[in-house]
């Protein structure tokens, strides 16, 4: 290994190994690796077949909630294949070693958590549950996933009918208060 490297890593760790309460914050960068397309990265597509403020905000997903959904699968399909990298496995580790006291990530992608992490707070939100906008219902988002996946069927309140809102931070809204 590049001599600078070993020495950064070095410096990392010893500022690490004397705190007492140090942090991981982690973005789109962490996943990319893991196949997981950076929204921001021009080549990935994503933001190319749609604006995803005509799609993926709160005010299109009220609207056309369809076409959000349709434009995500893709992107949830690909989270629900990815695999941990190293780098979520690394911070895991020092999670549950009591180095980190917590993973705070703008990513919804989960891979964090099913590398080992414990307290992982995410800024944006979860692709894990869902909720209804009619009757508040929460659902884990697990027995919707086979349809919509497979077939591209819009995840709907088994109660109302209404169709389930990811609880994830859509473009124009705020971020939450209280990540949890
Ligand atoms: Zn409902």
């Amino acid at each position: 290994m590049d001599r600078k490297i070993q020495h950064d890593l070095a410096c990392a760790a010893d500022i690490i190994r004397n705190s007492r309460s140090a942090v991981a914050l982690t973005g789109a960068g962490i996943s990319t690796p893991s196949g997981i397309p950076d929204f921001r990265s021009t080549d990935s597509g994503l933001w190319e077949t749609y604006d995803p403020f005509e799609v993926a905000s709160l005010s299109a997903f009220r609207y056309r909630p369809e076409k959000f959904y349709e434009w995500m699968r893709p992107l949830a399909r690909g989270m629900q294949e990815a695999l941990p990298n190293a780098a979520h496995v690394g911070l895991a580790q020092l999670e549950i070693a009591g180095y980190l006291k917590a993973i705070i990530t703008q990513n919804i992608d989960n891979l964090h958590q099913r590398a080992g992490a414990k307290n992982v707070l995410e800024v944006h939100g979860t692709m894990q549950t869902l909720t209804c906008a009619q009757c508040f219902h929460q659902y884990s988002a697990e027995a919707f996933y086979g349809p919509y996946l497979e077939q591209g069927v819009s995840p709907r309140c088994p109660d109302c009918t209404a169709v389930l809102t990811p609880d994830v931070i859509l473009f124009g809204q705020q971020l939450p208060g209280n990540a949890s």
